[in-house]
């Protein structure tokens, strides 16, 4: 899984972060949580074809996380983009594409949008997402991305069954013991094959403190959180309902997270991002706050 950070910034842009959105790419999947206002250019700038794109999911409808999708679908509309692109969001999303449509005219592509709340919201093949409830300014989802379990076939172990390339090899793949064509012995798929652990990342954006964040991140490989203030301007973060730095850390220790990045980080911190990587290295270790287009991988 590869992230890129497309925007990191909080209500107002700066000259260096962008209004948010983050992009979460694997296999032929390209999923984009939240879409703020600018977010094509950055696409630009990181030399990522929209066009990639599978998956919007959005968190909420503020404006710093929603005001560039109607410019992006426009773009999509523009290029021919040939995917069904599969939009997720609280209720009232359906509602507020129709608005959209009645400012620019119908988008010229092909959509899908569901509306979840809580639970599992898509269920693929390769990957599923859930969702949960966060505590914040009207609907507010965060959401989790869980590559699943892969049995894989140990290129080793097969060589020295010494199998023709067949449908048989799908089917070792698939689980299925099988019968050699020539030696006519059966070869168990246990013996041939290993268990990949998935992948799971949570992107938990504005919201205060709540029971869910910890529930929702649980034993997550990457935790993206939103971390508009520190502690030291609790006051604000609880009178614009969101996060303090040390909330977001708290929550990544108690789910047992592996990485925390830390983004949607106020202006007033500027690009010295001191103040917020100690409060959060205090309580979780593993914390990085990124810039824009910085990419990770896990
Ligand atoms: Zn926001
Ligand atoms: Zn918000």
């Amino acid at each position: 899984m590869e992230i890129t950070f497309l925007g990191t910034g909080s209500a107002i842009p700066t000259a260096k972060k962008n209004h948010v959105g983050t992009l979460i790419s694997f296999a032929d999947k390209n999923i984009l949580v939240d879409c703020g206002e600018g977010i094509q250019r950055q696409f630009k700038i990181a030399e990522i074809s929209p066009t990639k794109l599978t998956h919007i999911l959005i968190s909420h409808w503020h404006a710093d996380h929603t005001l560039g999708i109607p410019g992006l679908l426009e773009t999509l509309s523009m290029s021919e983009y040939q995917k069904k692109l599969v939009i997720i969001g609280p209720k009232g999303t359906k509602y507020n594409f129709s608005l959209f449509e009645k400012i620019y005219g119908k988008f010229r592509i092909n959509y899908e949008i569901k509306e979840a709340s809580s639970g599992k919201c898509l269920d693929d093949k390769l990957f599923m997402i859930e969702t949960l409830p966060m505590k914040h300014a009207g609907l507010t989802n965060a959401y989790s991305i869980k590559i699943k379990d892969r049995l894989r076939i140990d290129k080793k172990k097969l060589k020295r069954f010494n199998l023709p390339n067949s449908p048989l090899i799908k089917d070792i793949q698939n689980g299925k013991d099988i019968v050699h064509p020539v030696t006519k012995k059966k070869i168990k798929a246990k013996s041939l094959t290993y268990l990949e652990k998935g992948k799971k990342i949570t992107i938990i954006m504005d919201t205060l403190q709540n029971s869910n964040t910890v529930k929702i991140a649980k034993d997550a490989d990457l935790l993206i959180s939103e971390a508009s203030f520190i502690e030291a301007q609790r006051d604000k973060a609880d009178s614009y309902k969101h996060l303090t730095v040390k909330d977001a850390a708290t929550i990544a220790k108690k789910a047992k997270a592996k990485k925390l990045a830390l983004t949607h980080n106020s202006q007033r911190y500027g690009d010295d991002i001191s103040p917020i990587i100690n409060e959060a290295k205090s309580i979780f270790k593993n914390t990085i706050v990124p810039k824009d287009f910085d990419i990770i991988s896990i």
